[in-house]
């Protein structure tokens, strides 16, 4: 569906960032058949999408019910206005999706519109009118689609496979040629064992040699998982004959009941299990870090979104460290009549309530009754863009592990380990 020659390298943060916005769009649902999603390709024209949109708010003239019409023209003119502020699509493509959504039974519908642009380039041009949001096109996107290599080793035989995304395919099996541990009439035990142990270090030899063949090409090849029954495939491992960019791929070591395809079937449904584990292994060894520089107060670690925000503005940031529980949104209001501003920060579901409150006071600066909610962003996001632009590394983090909650509940959430100390 999409260009599968782009890079499939993808941040925690991004990952999260979709998926979060998914979760959302997923939750919304119109009072009747009234929710636009509207699905831009790349290499478009916006003057095109336009247009189409035009001839959609045409036909919606028909609709006969007096609400789902308003609702479907007007959330129409809302994508067109959101068109117009692009001068041309996104080499990734564009999605909007926008609709009347009831905020506190009925009649309280009130247009929300969401634009997300795609991780990847997305193929699909298409407008819906639905009763909820067509979300499933970039539900792709969430899915795992590097590929892992998987070996399955016995002392008989090894199955070599590749999993990419949910495809699975055996590549090859070899059999050892290693004999069984019961010796024929006549032989000597020695020279027995000694033949057995030559034969399998042939074995392995080969073993290694396939292994380097099928994987080494596969240039975005994210890790390696080695299966079996007995303690072969430890011994397998023990020794160097893979490539050493495998050997330093090897995630981990699954005991499985058979070998074999089925050998295989078994590593790949542990496979979710074994990647979390991974990253849960990776959270808990940055929060380690972190944990380290506070613990010993080197003032090499921060925390708290004041801090850790002007740590990041002053280039100081090494790792960004972010719970994946933080619900915090930085609000920006605007007088329409002064140039008043000002920033606050607070829960995301507290934001429709302060909204509400705007109404009714005027502008501290020239007492106007003009003041607007200009904009609403995660700190989350505001925190990661500041990131990205001092080349910090940004880590999401579950509240998984203990240390995930330590963040979350001791740290609040935000937290850095940084480059060097900043005087405060
Ligand atoms: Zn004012």
């Amino acid at each position: 569906m999409w260009n599968s020659n782009l890079s499939t390298k993808r941040t925690s943060l991004e990952r999260f960032r979709l998926k979060r916005a998914l979760d959302t769009l997923a939750s919304k649902e119109g009072r009747g058949t009234e929710l636009i999603s509207l699905y831009v390709s790349p290499g478009r024209q916006i003057s095109e999408v336009i247009a189409m949109l035009k001839q959609e708010y045409g036909t919606a003239a028909n609709i006969k019910s007096d609400t789902t019409r308003k609702n479907v023209q007007d959330a129409i003119v809302k994508v067109k206005q959101r068109l117009k502020l692009f001068n041309e699509v996104p080499e990734k493509g564009l999605v909007i999706f926008c609709g009347a959504i009831p905020q506190n039974g009925p009649g309280s519908e009130k247009i929300e519109t969401y634009v997300v642009t795609p991780p990847e380039p997305i193929q699909v041009y298409l407008y819906r009118c639905d009763s909820k949001f067509h979300i499933e096109y970039l539900k792709e996107f969430l899915r795992e689609k590097e590929t892992y290599g998987i070996m399955v080793i016995d002392s008989s035989a090894t199955t070599f496979a590749t999993l990419r995304g949910r495809r699975l395919e055996t590549a090859k099996e070899i059999t050892s040629g290693v004999p069984g541990k019961h010796r024929a009439g006549g032989q000597s035990a020695r020279r027995f064992e000694r033949l057995r142990e030559a034969k399998l270090l042939d074995y392995f030899k080969r073993i290694g040699k396939h292994a380097d063949e099928i994987f080494l090409p596969i240039s975005d090849l994210k890790g390696v998982l080695i299966g079996g029954p007995g303690p072969t495939k430890n011994d397998f491992q023990k020794g160097d004959y893979l490539h050493y960019t495998l050997g330093d791929k090897i995630i981990a070591t699954v005991d499985t009941a058979y070998v074999g395809e089925q050998g295989v079937e078994e590593v790949t449904e542990r496979t979710p299990e074994i990647l979390r584990h991974v990253r849960y292994v990776e959270e808990k060894k940055i929060m380690q870090d972190f944990l380290y520089e506070i613990g010993h107060d080197t003032g090499l670690a921060t925390y708290g979104e004041k801090e850790v925000k002007r740590c990041l503005e002053n280039g100081a940031v090494k790792t960004l460290l972010l719970s994946e529980a933080v619900n915090l949104v930085r609000v920006t209001v605007k007088c329409t009549a002064c140039d008043y501003v000002k920033q606050e920060t607070m829960k995301d579901q507290e934001v429709l309530e302060f909204e509400q409150s705007l109404s009714e006071q005027g502008c501290p600066n020239c007492n106007a009754p003009a003041l607007q909610l200009a904009e609403v962003k995660e700190v989350i996001d505001d925190l990661a863009e500041l990131a990205d632009q001092t080349g910090a590394d940004v880590e999401l983090i579950s509240i998984e592990t203990e240390e995930g909650q330590m963040l979350k509940n001791s740290f609040g959430g935000i937290a850095a380990i940084l480059r060097f100390k900043l005087p405060s």
